[in-house]
């Protein structure tokens, strides 16, 4: 059974690391920064042994080359986006998987907050890496994509066992859900899980990781009935200032 860790770091990222108690093996999963994820590390007594990026945005990518440096660690990230890693040691896509000891994660595509954007499925840890692409409540900004690759990638990622625990790259959620009731009011799944957020918040806790149960009762860009409602929510959340 896998280990994960959450390492918060610059204002609101986590980096999240993936241990194997059985080999030993550590990932690092989209580190914005080296030092917290290597004190982290020493703390637990972790051996770090590889980075998995999701995309290429530098707070997902600028801890690769001091952790690889003092790590000898093996960086694995998007074929599509390796031109803007230069520290990637091996590009995957869509069918790809990455290991960790034993244990075996499928890489997805999920392209729309960049071209290259790739998620990192365990389907025996019922758990996934989503990087900037699915938050609690939300989903990344459009930056080099449409909204029907997001609508795409929601109904994807929708599908996904319930009980799958969603590891997000930020503390998005209180901003997410401050939109995200606007979007639905009436759904009292959404407001009571608001209430619980504004509660965790206000006590300085995390609220990720997230389910896909949850964020399928909640989310309303996993929810949106059609690209045009799903763009229409991106368009009303870019606006919005809550
Ligand atoms: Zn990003
Ligand atoms: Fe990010």
């Amino acid at each position: 059974m896998i280990e994960i860790a959450r390492v918060p770091a610059l204002s609101d990222n986590y980096i999240w690391l993936a241990h194997d108690p059985v080999s030993g093996e550590t990932a690092v999963v989209d580190p914005a920064q080296a030092e917290p994820v290597l004190a982290e590390a020493e703390r637990r007594g972790w051996r770090i042994t590889q980075i998995w990026n999701t995309h290429w945005h530098p707070d997902h990518t600028g801890g690769n080359a001091a952790i690889k440096a003092a790590t000898g660690c093996v960086i694995t990230g998007p074929a599509a986006e390796a031109a803007r890693i230069p520290t990637l040691d091996r590009q995957v896509g869509e069918g790809d998987r990455a290991t960790l000891g034993g244990i075996a994660a499928e890489v997805l595509e999920v392209p729309a907050h960049t071209a290259g954007h790739i998620a990192y499925h365990l389907p025996g840890e019922a758990a996934i890496f989503v990087g900037d692409t699915l938050f609690a409540m939300g989903c990344g900004r459009l930056f080099e994509g449409t909204a029907a690759q997001m609508f795409a990638n929601m109904q994807r990622l929708a599908a996904l066992p319930p009980e799958t625990r969603v590891y997000c790259a930020h503390e998005y959620t209180l901003s997410n859900g401050r939109y995200a009731v606007t979007a639905e009011p009436d759904n009292e799944a959404l407001l009571t899980r608001m209430a619980e957020v504004e509660a965790a918040r206000a006590r300085e806790e995390a609220t990720v990781p997230t389910t896909i149960a949850l964020e399928r009762a909640t989310n309303p860009f996993m929810r949106a009935a059609s690209v045009e409602e799903l763009a229409e929510r991106r368009a009303a959340k870019d606006a919005f200032r809550g």
